[in-house]
């Protein structure tokens, strides 16, 4: 190809999630096309896009970082760490990927280079429905995973002691053998719990031998975050709904976590993502990517976590069809309970349009997140 430049000449944006979730896919005029993803409300997303476009169209898609850096640039004024940033990272995953097609390298060779060629995968999945709690944790078992994460209500939402006949029931259902992880989501809106009420639960789930605590806290308590990861006796982890480098910035500067999640669907796609990480690394915070988002998440994930000295899991969505449906050759897990890195050019995998087409005919809903549904907001 010599010198010759490549242009970007469209994009094409495929809503395959009712609410949260879009696929935008750019073409060139050298016929190589690179897939994004975004993790955001969807017409907000669907509008920044429609907005950034106008500066995307006709530049280089080698040119990573100063065309993100632009759109970063000319959108500082235009809501900056919420939709527009989200959208950005749609972006950024694109031109990772179309850039990886062109040089016929995967993603992780781009970022420097893998210091491993698999990364061990938790699988993730809610509490509710509890009555196939048990069972659902066994079939992920059979199915390879070494550690499981439980997430979201009721965990945190009544007693202690309700809290714990949860973390009893996952454990005698996990056996001793799997790595527990629990994810309260302290995001959830009017979040209640405290310092004082995490401390006791990180307490009682240390006798259970739980890995992570995972946003037992509301996001904006950087203090609470500090005292709580001093005093824990087990990891605190959070992040995932921090955006931009420059939001975890004073978290990691209190030392407010051990473990930092940021999104990579959110936070500016891998150019940010990985700027975080470096952050995190310095300061001896390890980060795990939240993975509660599509395959492209995934596998950009695999790709920045096996370039880390410090990454100890990629969050597989366990049941999510983005995740598990939509590429030509599924996500394996290996005897280990670890994903293999992606060695194909770009992020390595393959979306396939008509199954995305026909997602978003089925008028796909991530159920457990369509808010409007739900009355508990509500003030009469
Ligand atoms: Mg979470």
């Amino acid at each position: 190809m010599g010198n010759e430049k490549v242009k970007i000449t469209d994009w094409t944006i495929y809503p395959a999630d009712r609410n949260f979730h879009l696929f935008l896919e750019i073409r060139t005029d050298q016929g190589v096309s690179g897939w994004g993803a975004c993790y955001s409300e969807k017409g907000q997303a669907i509008g920044a896009l429609h907005w950034l476009k106008r500066f995307v169209i006709g530049e280089n898609p080698l040119e990573i970082e100063r065309v993100t850096e632009k759109l970063h640039q000319i959108t500082f004024w235009l809501g900056r760490g919420g939709a527009m940033t989200h959208a950005i990272s749609a972006v950024n995953l694109a031109l990772w990927d179309v850039a990886g097609k062109i040089l016929q390298q995967p993603v992780s060779v781009l970022l420097g280079g893998s210091l491993r060629q698999t990364v061990p995968a938790y699988g993730s999945i809610l509490f509710v429905p509890l009555e196939t709690l048990a069972e659902r944790i066994q079939r992920m078992k059979e199915s390879g995973f070494r550690a499981i994460k439980l997430g979201w209500e009721p965990f945190g939402r009544e007693s202690v002691a309700q809290d714990e006949a949860l973390i009893r029931k996952a454990r005698e259902a996990a056996g001793n053998d799997t790595r527990l992880l629990i994810d309260m989501g302290g995001s959830y809106p009017f979040w209640k719990l405290r310092l004082k009420d995490a401390l006791e639960r990180a307490r009682m789930l240390k006798d259970y031998g739980v890995y992570w605590l995972e946003e037992p806290l509301a996001p904006d308590d950087i203090e609470g975050y500090a005292r709580l990861t001093e005093q824990s006796p087990i990891k605190i982890a959070h992040g995932e709904v921090l955006t931009r480098r420059q939001s975890f910035s004073p978290y990691f500067d209190r030392r407010a976590m051990d473990i930092a999640q940021p999104d990579v669907s959110k936070v500016g796609g891998l150019s940010e993502m990985r700027r975080i990480a470096w952050m995190a690394e310095e300061r001896g915070i390890e980060l795990v990517p939240h993975g509660w988002n599509t395959a492209v998440g995934v596998a950009a994930d695999l790709h920045l976590t096996s370039t880390l000295s410090s990454s100890s899991f990629v969050e597989f969505n366990v049941g999510n069809p983005l995740v598990e449906s939509l590429t030509s050759t599924p996500f394996h897990l290996n005897t280990e309970g670890c994903l293999e890195i992606p060695d194909k050019p770009g992020l390595g995998i393959e979306i396939d349009r008509e199954r995305l087409k026909a997602l978003e005919a089925s008028g796909f809903a991530s159920t457990s997140w369509t808010w409007d549904e739900r009355k508990e907001f509500e003030t009469s």
